[in-house]
């Protein structure tokens, strides 16, 4: 194996305690931010992400929230709740977690969110902000990839970047936050034609693809670097023994539970990358950071007058 692994954890550590900093100067102007999450009684992996983000919340000193509407919710009832927190002066971010149930409309939920509060940075203003390069509250996962690459020291300005998948919410803010760090970017999607070969012009892959695996060790030039986003859980042995046959650990974990976690990219990818996220604990751990550090620049920016930070936000969208 010769990939050096950029390993999500420590970076996650290295930013929670920038943001430790930030918090305190904010606490020392009165003000706590604060993040409401929204999280429709349904979908256990959907509360398990949830409960992490209180959690992190919760070790980092800050406010949450958690609002559970039940299964049978209506639009009627999402928006409403979600005028309360917009005028809710202690709550600096709102947190919809998707999916919401099918009777309810998730677009117009998304858009009833206060711009100045989006911590997920799926708002069209949101989205407006980043497409011109002006400062705002980004996607938390590609802004989470931005960071490994830069805590990782990976060079950017000049790269060849291929971004794998054209999401709303990873591909396409990716592929723009690379474009403003002065990457060459290609976006792929389904459609594109002789992938493989468009993979290994690139001297940064992003993988999102939501296919395990995908990204195959013939797909990728000797040194790239890979940022693997992808989370898939996988249970039939077959593919297991296909994708740990040289990492023998991995192997007996996934007999001992029959389940295991793998990303969009192949793990002997690792024999040929010049560096790489592993999953689990690659992307993951920055994708919580993120949103902490957009809950402060939401408290900081909304209430900014009587906070006296001036801290740049750690996602800041480069120029
Ligand atoms: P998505 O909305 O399903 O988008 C997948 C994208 O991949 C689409 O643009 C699709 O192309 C493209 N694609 C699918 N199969 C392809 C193929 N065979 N060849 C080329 N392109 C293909 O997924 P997403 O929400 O962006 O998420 C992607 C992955 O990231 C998932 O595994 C998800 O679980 C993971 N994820 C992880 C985190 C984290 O915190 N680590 C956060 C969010 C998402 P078309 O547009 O042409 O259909």
């Amino acid at each position: 194996m010769t990939a050096r692994i950029l390993d999500g954890t420590k970076i996650r550590d290295l930013v929670f305690a920038d943001l430790a900093g930030e918090i305190r100067e904010l606490g020392a102007s009165g003000v706590k931010p604060g993040l409401a999450a929204v999280l429709v009684e349904e979908n256990p992996a959907s509360q398990l992400y949830v409960k992490s983000k209180i959690a992190a919340c919760e070790q980092l000193g800050m406010a949450s929230w958690l609002h559970t509407p039940p299964a049978s919710v209506t639009t009627a009832e999402m928006l409403e709740l979600v005028a309360k927190l917009n005028a809710d002066d202690h709550v600096d971010g709102i947190l919809i977690q998707l999916p919401l149930p099918k009777q309810v409309d998730t677009k117009a939920v998304l858009e009833a969110v206060d711009p100045a509060k989006d911590v997920d940075g799926f708002h069209p203003v949101s989205l407006g902000a980043l497409v011109s390069g002006r400062p705002g509250l980004v996607a938390c996962t590609p802004a989470g990839c931005m960071e490994i690459l830069r805590r990782g020291d990976i060079k950017i300005e000049g790269a060849n970047a291929v971004v794998l998948g054209r999401s709303d919410i990873v591909g396409k803010p990716m592929a723009l936050l690379l474009m403003h760090a002065n990457a060459t970017v290609t976006i792929c999607h389904s459609k594109t034609r002789n992938l493989p070969e468009v993979i290994r012009r690139a001297d940064i892959v992003v993988a999102a693809l939501g296919r395990a695996g995908m990204v195959t060790p013939e797909f990728v030039r000797p040194g790239a670097t890979v940022i693997d986003v992808g989370i898939n859980r996988i249970s039939d042995p077959a593919q297991a023994e296909n994708f740990f046959a040289h990492f023998p650990e991995r192997l007996a974990a996934f007999r001992e539970k029959g389940t295991a976690l793998v990303g969009d990219v192949h793990p002997d990818v690792a024999g040929v990358a010049g560096a790489i996220t592993p999953v689990p604990g690659g992307v993951g751990p920055l994708t919580i950071a993120m949103l902490m550090s957009n809950t402060i620049k939401a408290a900081r920016l909304r209430r900014g007058s009587r906070a006296s930070a001036s801290v740049p936000a750690v996602a800041a969208v480069p120029r």
